[in-house]
């Protein structure tokens, strides 16, 4: 089988051929100035991406899972609260892991391709007593998106730690970090991010930093605690060696790569790009007749689309479209896994990649068996 096709899943996605080369040089020392001047760069540019000036990046090896684990294993401890906005299966996975970190958790769970109203949030917030809220800015299980910015307003005024998941939203979605009063985000390296999977990259505003530091009990895991990395990141940021565990030298030389490539098209710029792409897909979808999971269009998410099988059509679809040469990927959501397909729009995606998706799922689906006017969705894209 060729290795030319497209990989529109929703991450990882497709990755730009400089940001590949970055991966393939040698290897340098984690100490070698040029590295140093890479990884301090990179953090600098962290805080542009994620608009938090006044915050704290960290770069380590692992995935978005690792992610999520360190902000949970820094901010809770046995006993605190936290409440959880449950909008499909990572929502779950966050909740579980505040669990095994001994937290009492609290879900707002919705129906799948909804959220829980801001009524919901409001009245659970003025119950009292949480530590920490946290949001999936998008779920990926189900294309949603979350109104962080207004979530974080709710929160801030009962005095409630924000945790934001934008494994799948950081750099395809606005996200305001300082203004919007969220105090950490996380995301993956290999979505909207532009860089091979293997990063964990997570931001620490000024709040979550003193509620660490007010911790009774040490951070349990070594490998997450922000007291190993705090020193490491300061000192790369100011190119100056120093070592906690071997940093992963290739990927981060990528990643200051693709966030060269991210704050030279401008933050702003690249999320209309993503909204942009995002409505053309949308206008595909309506024109071929398939129905989005999110309720809305107001909660669907930029960065990928999550779309119900249509007729008779099942899973086959997707291995059909793969035939066509472009990847996609089925359903996550365990109420919903066999009935849905997704669909990634992120990072460097081109006009013409949404256009060759369009035109292998409208050829997926004839093969499928289901009736389709060839080309319909295609010039729906605009
Ligand atoms: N949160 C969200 C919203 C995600 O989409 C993902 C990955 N799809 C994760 C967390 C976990 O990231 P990883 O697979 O890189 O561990």
């Amino acid at each position: 089988m060729s290795e030319r096709n497209l990989l529109m899943i929703p991450g990882p996605i497709e990755f730009e051929p400089s940001v590949l080369r970055a991966l393939g040089e040698k290897t340098r020392s984690h100490l070698d100035p040029v590295f140093m001047k890479a990884y301090g760069r990179a953090i600098k540019r962290l805080r542009e991406v994620f608009q938090a000036p006044s915050a704290q990046p960290f770069v380590v090896a692992g995935s978005g899972t690792l992610a999520m684990e360190m902000a949970v294993a820094n901010l809770v401890q046995q006993g605190d609260k936290a409440l959880v906005v449950n909008s499909g299966y990572f929502s779950d996975r966050i909740g579980a892991m505040l669990e095994r970190h001994g937290a009492a958790v609290t879900h707002l769970r919705a129906d799948p391709g909804a959220l829980p109203t801001a009524d919901e949030v409001e009245v659970a917030l003025a119950s009292g007593g949480f530590k920490v809220m946290t949001v999936t800015h998008v779920d990926t299980s189900t294309a949603v998106l979350a109104p962080v910015k207004e979530l974080a307003a709710a929160a801030k005024k009962h005095g409630v730690l924000v945790v934001v998941d934008g494994v799948c939203s950081v750099g395809g979605e606005a996200l305001e970090m300082d203004a919007w009063g969220v105090d950490v985000a996380f995301t993956a390296s290999q979505k909207a991010l532009g860089t091979p999977p293997g990063l964990a990259v997570l931001v620490a505003g000024p709040r979550a930093l003193a509620a660490w530091k007010a911790r009774t009990k040490p951070v349990a895991s070594m490998y997450l605690d922000f007291a190993e990395w705090l020193p490491i990141h300061e000192a790369y940021e100011a190119e100056k060696p120093a070592y906690f565990a071997t940093p992963p030298v290739n990927l981060i030389m990528a990643l200051d790569v693709s966030l060269g490539h991210l704050v030279e098209e401008g933050i702003g710029a690249r999320v209309q790009r993503h909204e942009k792409f995002a409505g053309a897909m949308w206008a595909a979808w309506e024109a071929l007749g398939l129905t989005p999971l999110p309720k809305s269009h107001a909660i669907s998410a930029h960065t990928l689309s999550a779309l119900y099988y249509p007729g008779k059509v099942d899973a086959a679809l997707v291995k059909a479209v793969g035939a066509e040469g472009v990847v996609i990927a089925g359903g996550l959501h365990p109420q919903l896994k066999t009935k849905y397909f997704r669909v990634g729009h992120m990072g460097a995606v081109t006009k013409s990649d949404l256009v060759t998706t369009v035109s292998a799922i409208e050829r997926g689906l004839k093969a499928c068996g289901h009736p389709v006017e060839l080309g319909r969705g295609v010039a729906a894209l605009g």
